[in-house]
C-alpha cells in the first residue's frame, strides 16, 4: 500500500510538479487504477481533471475522455502535452480534423503513445470510430462534465444519454463520471444513466465560505449596479444579463459612467467577443456584462464580484455563475437582483416549451424563487439544495450573507415588539 501510494506522489510530482493531492484526489485515482467504477462530486477549481489524467499517463493503453465543450478538450489537451516530452499523449477526436490529422491520431492510439484521446459524444458514437476502438486497448473511460447527461442539470446535451450503450459496446474497462453539479436529482440521473449505481461516489463540500450573497430587490436597479462597482473600483466583476440586447445597453451605461466595462454575448463577432474576453483576462477592462455564454472554461482567479442583473433560471446555475468569483480564496461578492415579474416572465417563456421541459423548468424556478425570498441563511439554502447539510450558525462562512449578517426578520420583528412595548 505504502509503496503505491510513493509511486503515485512520485508521478504526480513528476507529471505535474504538485507534492501532496488535493482533497480525495489520491484515493479516487487508487480506486480507479484497482478498476472500480467511480463518481467525482467535486465543486469547480476542486482538481477534478487530474483524477483521469494522472492514472492514464501511467497506464497501459489510452483513456478516452468525453467532454462537451471543444474548447475544452483543446485547453487540456494542450495542457496535458506540455506535461509530457512525448509528442502525441493527448489528442483531441473531432469533426474539424482532416483525412491526414485523423490517421495520425489512430496511428498514435495504436503505437500505444496516446494516453489520452479527449472526443465529444458524437464523435464516439461513429461508426468507423468504434470498429477502431474495439480494436485497441482503452485503460478507462472519463465522463467530463456528466451533469450534461441530466435534463435536470444546467447543460442538458441529448448526446450524452447514449453514452452507456457506446461504452459498452467499445470495452468493459471502468468508467469515472465527474462533475460540479450536484444536486441529488441530477447525481441519481447520472448514476442510472450510466449504469453506475454501485460505483464508488466520492463527493466533496460545495460551500464556498469566501462568497457573500446578497439578494436586493429590483428598484433602480442601474443605480444601484453604478453605485456598487464605483464602490468597488478597480475590482474585477462580471455582471450577468438574461438577454443580449440588456448586455449591450447595460454595458453601455455602465461606460457613460465612468466604469470600464465591456459586452460579452454569443451574437457578438467572434473576434470581438475574444477581444472582449482577453481585455478581461488581461485586466484591460474591469467588468465584463455578460450572457450566460460567458464562464464556462474561464479561470480568472480574482473576479471580485458577480452580479445578476436577471436572476437566473435555476439555483445550480447561481451557484455555477456566483462560483466565477474568489477562486483564489479571496473576497467574493455575489449579488442578485430579484423581481417577481421577471419570474413571471420566464414562466410564459417556459409555456412554450414542450412538457417535459416546461414541468422541469417550472420546478428549477420554484427553487430560485424559494432562494430569493428566504429569509434563512443563504448559504445553508444553497447547500441544501445540494443535499449537503450546514449549521448556519458554526459552520464555515456562516455569516457571509444578508440575511446572516443583518437577518431581516429578526429585526423587524424586533421593531415590532419595541413598537408594541411602546403602545
Ligand atoms: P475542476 O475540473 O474540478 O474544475 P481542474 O481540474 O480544472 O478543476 O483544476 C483546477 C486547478 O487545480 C488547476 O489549476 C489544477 O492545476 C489545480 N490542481 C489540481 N490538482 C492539484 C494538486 N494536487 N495540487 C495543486 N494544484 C492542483
Ligand atoms: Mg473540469
Amino acid at each position: 500500500m505504502s509503496a503505491k501510494n510513493a509511486n503515485l506522489s512520485s508521478e504526480l510530482k513528476k507529471y505535474f510538479g504538485f507534492s501532496t493531492f488535493k482533497g480525495q484526489q489520491e484515493e479516487i485515482i487508487k480506486n480507479l487504477l484497482d478498476g472500480k467504477d467511480i463518481f467525482v462530486l467535486m465543486p469547480t477549481g476542486g482538481g477534478k481533471s487530474l483524477c483521469y489524467q494522472l492514472p492514464a499517463l501511467i497506464s497501459e493503453g489510452t483513456a478516452i475522455v468525453v467532454s462537451p465543450l471543444i474548447a475544452l478538450m483543446k485547453n487540456q489537451v494542450d495542457a496535458v502535452n506540455g506535461l509530457s516530452s512525448e509528442s502525441g499523449v493527448a489528442h483531441v477526436l473531432n469533426s474539424s480534423l482532416n483525412k491526414t490529422q485523423t490517421k495520425q491520431v489512430f496511428d498514435d492510439i495504436k503505437s500505444g503513445r496516446t494516453k489520452l484521446l479527449y472526443v465529444a459524444p458524437e464523435s464516439l458514437i461513429k461508426e468507423d470510430y468504434l470498429e477502431f476502438f474495439k480494436d485497441v486497448k482503452i485503460s478507462f473511460f472519463a465522463i467530463d462534465e456528466a451533469h450534461c447527461i441530466s435534463e435536470w442539470g444546467h447543460d442538458f446535451r441529448p448526446e450524452y444519454r447514449n453514452l452507456k450503450q457506446i461504452i459498452d459496446k467499445i470495452a468493459d474497462v471502468p468508467v469515472i463520471a465527474l462533475t460540479a453539479t450536484a444536486t441529488p436529482k441530477v447525481q441519481d440521473d447520472i448514476q442510472k444513466t450510466l449504469g453506475m449505481t454501485n460505483a464508488l461516489v466520492f463527493k466533496e463540500s460545495f460551500n464556498r465560505a469566501n462568497l457573500f450573497y446578497e439578494v436586493r430587490p429590483k428598484v433602480n436597479i442601474d443605480k444601484e449596479i453604478v453605485k456598487f462597482i464605483n464602490k468597488n473600483k478597480g475590482k474585477s466583476g462580471i455582471v450577468y444579463c438574461l438577454s443580449r440586447r440588456k448586455v449591450e445597453e447595460f454595458a453601455q451605461l455602465l461606460q457613460v459612467n465612468g466604469i470600464n466595462a465591456l459586452p460579452y454575448h454569443a451574437g457578438l463577432d467572434q473576434k470581438v467577443r475574444v477581444a472582449n474576453q482577453d481585455k478581461f483576462l488581461m485586466e484591460e477592462a474591469d467588468v465584463i456584462v455578460a450572457t450566460i455564454a460567458f464562464g464556462m472554461g474561464i479561470d480568472k482567479p480574482d473576479v471580485r464580484f458577480v452580479i445578476h442583473y436577471d436572476f437566473p433560471k435555476s439555483l445550480e446555475s447561481y451557484y455555477q455563475e456566483t462560483g466565477r468569483a474568489g477562486r483564489d480564496g479571496g473576497e467574493g461578492y455575489c449579488l442578485a437582483f430579484y423581481d417577481p415579474k421577471d419570474i413571471e416572465k420566464l414562466e410564459k417563456f417556459l409555456a412554450q416549451k414542450p412538457v417535459s421541459e416546461r414541468e422541469i423548468g417550472l420546478q428549477l424556478l420554484n427553487e430560485v424563487v424559494g432562494y430569493a425570498e428566504t429569509s434563512m441563511s443563504r448559504r445553508q439554502y444553497i447547500l441544501y439544495y445540494f443535499g449537503e447539510s450546514f449549521d448556519p450558525v458554526n459552520g464555515e462562512g456562516a455569516i457571509m450573507c444578508d440575511n446572516s449578517s443583518n437577518p431581516p426578520k429578526l429585526k423587524d420583528s424586533t421593531n415590532d415588539l419595541i413598537k408594541a412595548l411602546e403602545l
